[in-house]
């Protein structure tokens, strides 16, 4: 019999394990690795050769994602003895790439024990875990094509290498202190630190309050003490990041327990082998910094993602802040001279190696979504650990590149069933992102062999990605508005082609009736969507000013509610000069520079400044975050909010708005006001989706968009749609947030030229 073996099959020790069974089962044959994933015949008793498969499907490798396997049978030829034979170049590529993963348990063991020969050593790793994605060059998956080529294996790792008993059989980043990459402590002027052990070095240095850059898996951190007040506030001058949270690293479980609470899932999530940061409750007393995390009622923990830092927290024996290698709002670091250049004058000391990171990947960013999706898992920041896994698309696909949107961009490539979506990006309107995109699109193509001949993007005309389509050329073009774009990633990861109504609320959209989208109440399918519902529209005065000052909104919707009149409320009177407010009141009226807007971010922002909330954020949506973040979890009281019926349904806030100032002024806490704006926002999304559910005649609600973010939010609506018999879908594996919009727009096209062919 002959089978082959499609999907995540290399450099995941598949051939030693097929070896392993085709032995027990005394068959004779071969396996071996081709540019399709893994080939082999097997001969033998027909009873043995059916428990073979059964078991091969069965007990795969841990990192072993099998796709597809297919068999044919065989005249058997009297072959003795089983053979793992040398790779077979020729062919296309479609071999899946693994993400990086965490250390296993048995090199972890190796790691602390002072016996073995990688005792302390910080890039231990075998084929069930270690570096893959970030440092391949190209394919077949092999050393020579990883960033691991200059090493060259020692005698006793080449033995490893090429025993398939061993659990290093072709553990193509095998390496060992003799012949593998080192670590080394540096200063921030780049010069060498005399220390024993740089990793030791390291952890006492921020044992002792210094701060230190570390070269991670795909890119650099910067790390203080998590509970030393003057450390962390330092690290926020130094970095110019404001208001971010900081992610932290603890060593153990138990130590993340200390800070914040766990649920079973959470705690299933921190130690699965893509070591994600996982939001979660902070505890309260937990010994944290408070610039950690202003504002904000959880923290975001995770658990060695590597042997180095495994190592490190070990010895650091504390909680560390394990922030992005990065200034402000650049990309992090992940190149050693770049990094050396940027974060010289933030790190007091710099933990460096000599294995270089290929391809720059963030960290991941997960959280609980309580009642909302059947994972019970939210996706906030799809990056290491995942990518470049792929995600399937509900019907074949033609080689496409979809070009995603502005901020949290990525990009997504598919052919046939299968799409891949890029890491999370950052925001593309710097050339540094602009560059790791193309190279990344580029490096994408070569790797899952796919020569894009569609590319699709968003149609606004101003976004870098739009003239990235644009300016590709040769290929044919499918321009994807937004928040349809939104609907089809959430139908197209659950397997649907819809149609279905969407409920679509997030920061911005180009909608191209001179309207900024962003409330957008939509009846379709991956083929097209119409209109039929909005948020009603208030002035965005200033334009994107706007979303960097949100009490702007807070201005627009008084206007807006209180008929033109807008006396500034005493929560931003004190924080914003009379002045300034009367300009922005006039600017709005005016209708200059003031587009109309439905955006329900911009409705957050408007209610989180007249909470007093932040008058000016350096990120979109962080006020919206800190007003989730205050409200009161066990109010279940609700403003109002009235659903229009007309040719389309209209959200109409102002009602929400008055009833605001009213309580404002009735000295009612922010904290029930903001559970009282989230439950009565549910509550009338709930009324309208059910409402055009009859009058469109369907039986399915998508929520999406990057408002979604918000857990509050999405659970509220969730129990109040529970209510109406509509089957609900949100996002799962990919974010609410534009992170999907690739692969959403990916999924319209797919389904546009699918049309197009049967016509
Ligand atoms: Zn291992
Ligand atoms: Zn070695
Ligand atoms: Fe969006």
């Amino acid at each position: 019999m002959r089978a082959r073996v499609e999907g995540v099959v290399q450099g995941v020790g598949f051939r030693p394990f097929v070896h392993r069974l085709a032995c027990e089962h005394t068959l004779a044959g071969w396996v071996r690795n081709d540019r399709r994933g893994v080939l082999l015949e097997i001969e033998g008793e027909h009873a043995a050769l059916q428990r073979f498969l059964e078991r091969l499907a069965r007990e795969a490798p841990p990192l072993a994602v099998i796709e597809r396997l297919r068999t044919e049978p065989l005249r058997a030829s009297g072959e003795r003895g089983f053979q793992i034979l040398a790779s077979a170049g020729a062919g296309a590529a479609a071999t899946l790439v693994s993400p990086d993963i965490a250390p296993c348990r048995e090199c972890l063991a190796e790691l602390f024990d002072p016996r073995d020969r990688r005792h302390r050593y910080p890039f231990i790793n075998c084929t069930n875990c270690g570096p893959r994605f970030t440092i391949i060059r190209g394919l077949p998956y092999d050393r020579s094509l990883s960033t691991m080529a200059a090493f060259a294996l020692c005698a006793a790792c080449r033995r490893e290498y090429e025993d398939p008993g061993s659990r290093r059989f072709h553990a193509q980043p095998n390496a060992c202190p003799a012949c593998g990459p080192t670590a080394r402590l540096i200063d921030s002027a780049g010069a060498a630190v005399d220390v024993a052990d740089a990793v030791a070095g390291a952890a006492a240095a921020l044992a002792g309050g210094r701060i230190v850059a570390i070269k991670g898996v795909g890119g650099y951190h910067l790390a203080c003490r998590a509970d030393d007040e003057h450390a962390v506030a330092e690290l926020r001058r130094r970095k110019r990041r404001e208001q971010k949270p900081f992610a932290l690293m603890a060593g153990d479980a138990g130590a993340v327990e200390e800070l914040v609470e766990l649920s079973a899932a959470e705690r299933e999530l921190l130690a699965g082998r893509e070591r994600p940061i996982v939001l979660a409750r902070r505890r309260p007393g937990a010994r944290v910094a408070a610039a950690v995390a202003p504002g904000l009622a959880e923290l975001g923990v995770m658990l060695p993602s590597t042997p180095l830092h495994e190592l490190l927290l070990a010895d650091a024996g504390t909680t560390l802040v394990m922030s992005s290698g990065n200034h402000g709002e650049e990309p992090i670091a992940y190149e050693d001279e770049d990094a050396l250049r940027r974060l010289g004058s933030i790190a007091d000391l710099l933990l460096v190696h000599d294995r270089p990171i290929e391809t720059r990947v963030d960290d991941s960013v997960l959280a609980r979504a309580p009642g909302s999706s059947p994972a019970g898992v939210l996706m906030l920041r799809r990056a290491r650990g995942y990518t470049p896994g792929s995600i399937a698309l509900p019907l074949p696909a033609t080689p496409l590149l979809a070009c995603g949107a502005e901020l949290k961009s990525t990009f997504c490539l598919a052919k046939g069933s299968r799409a891949w979506v890029a890491q999370h990006l950052g925001d593309l309107r710097n050339w540094e992102t602009l560059r790791s995109y193309s190279a990344g699109i580029g490096h994408f193509e070569a790797l899952f062999d796919v020569e894009p001949v569609v590319v699709a993007h968003d149609l606004h005309p101003d976004y870098m990605s739009t003239g990235y389509a644009l300016g590709r050329g040769r290929a044919q073009l499918v321009g994807v508005q937004h928040h349809h774009a939104h609907l089809a990633a959430v139908l197209a990861e659950h397997g649907e082609l819809g149609p279905a109504l969407g409920a679509i609320y997030d920061g911005s959209g180009f909608g191209g009736d001179g309207t900024v989208w962003g409330g957008e109440l939509l009846a379709g399918d991956l083929r097209g969507v119409r209109r039929v519902g909005h948020l009603r529209p208030v002035a965005l005065p200033g334009g994107d000013a706007a979303v960097r000052e949100p009490w702007r909104m807070a201005c627009a919707w008084l206007l807006a509610s209180f008929d033109g009149e807008a006396p500034c409320p005493p929560p931003i009177a004190a924080r914003v000069a009379r002045e300034r407010w009367e300009q922005i009141a006039a600017l709005a009226r005016s209708g200059v520079a003031s587009p109309p807007t439905t955006s329900v971010g911009r409705l957050f922002d408007a209610i989180a400044a007249l909470c007093g909330i932040r008058m000016s954020v350096s990120e979109e949506g962080r006020a919206a975050a800190e007003l989730e973040a205050i409200a009161e979890p066990a109010e279940r009281a609700s403003y109002p909010l009235a659903v229009l019926e007309g040719e389309v349904v209209v959200l109409d806030a102002r009602e929400t708005v008055r009833a605001v100032v009213e309580d404002l002024g009735a000295g009612v806490s922010p904290a029930l006001i903001s559970a009282r704006f989230h439950n009565g926002l549910a509550d009338a999304t709930a009324r309208a989706l059910t409402l055009l559910a009859q009058r469109e005649g369907l039986g399915t609600a998508v929520l999406g968009g990057g408002v979604f973010q918000n857990r509050l939010l999405l659970e509220r609506c969730a129990a109040a749609l529970a209510r109406s018999g509509l089957r609900l879908l949100t996002p799962r594996q990919l974010p609410p947030n534009d992170g999907a919009i690739s692969y959403g727009q990916a999924a319209v096209a797919a389904s546009r030229l699918t049309a197009t062919r049967a016509q």
